[in-house]
C-alpha cells in the first residue's frame, strides 16, 4: 500500500490505538467498529471514555477544526448512540502540540442537514456529468498520487466524459 508522508506520520501516531495499547482500562473503548442501522453508516472510533461519556479522535497535528472534522466525530457519535452508549463530550486531540479541541454536539437542525448530506454522499455517482473536482482540494489531497481524477490548478478542467 502506498503512503504519503502525512499518512506515515498518522500511522506511527496511531500505532498504540491499532494495537489497542493506549490503556488497559476496561472503561476505555479503543479502535472499535461502530455502525448505525438507521443512518446506514459505519466506522471506527479512536477512543471512547465510558465513564466520562467522552469521544476522542486523535490526529497528528490540528491547525484548525474543519467542518468535515466535526462530521467525523458526529458520525462516530451517531453510531455509538445507536449502540446504546451515551456520548456527552466530543474532542479532538492534537498529538504534536498536546492540544485538545472541543467540538459541540450537533443540534437537531444540524443533524437533519447532516443526514441530507449523507444521503447525497451515498447517491454520488462519478459518471454524473455535473461532477467536477475542486482544484484546491485536489492540491492538498493525500490520495492525489493514486487518483485518476486528480487535477491541479494550472490545468483546465478535464473533460472526463467526452
Ligand atoms: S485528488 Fe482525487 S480523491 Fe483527491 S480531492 Fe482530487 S478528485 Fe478527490
Amino acid at each position: 500500500m502506498y503512503q504519503e508522508e502525512v499518512q506515515i506520520a498518522w500511522t506511527i501516531a496511531h500505532e498504540s490505538i491499532d494495537q489497542k495499547s493506549y490503556s488497559s482500562r476496561k472503561d476505555i473503548l479503543q479502535w472499535l467498529d461502530v455502525y448505525s442501522e438507521e443512518w446506514g453508516i459505519a466506522g471506527k472510533i479512536d477512543l471512547f471514555f465510558m465513564r466520562e461519556w467522552k469521544l476522542v479522535e486523535r490526529k497528528n497535528k490540528i491547525e484548525r477544526i474543519y467542518q468535515w472534522y466535526k462530521y467525523q466525530l458526529w458520525w462516530q457519535m451517531i453510531c455509538l448512540e445507536e449502540m446504546w452508549y451515551k456520548v456527552n463530550h466530543l474532542e479532538f486531540y492534537s498529538m504534536k502540540d498536546n492540544k485538545t479541541h472541543k467540538v459541540y454536539k450537533p443540534s437537531i437542525d444540524e443533524l437533519y442537514k447532516f443526514k441530507e448530506l449523507i444521503k447525497r454522499y451515498k447517491s454520488f455517482d462519478l459518471l454524473e456529468k455535473k461532477w467536477s473536482q475542486n482544484t484546491q482540494k485536489c492540491l492538498k489531497c493525500i490520495y492525489k498520487e493514486l487518483c485518476d481524477y486528480y487535477i491541479w490548478e494550472v490545468y483546465p478542467q478535464l473533460s472526463l466524459f467526452e
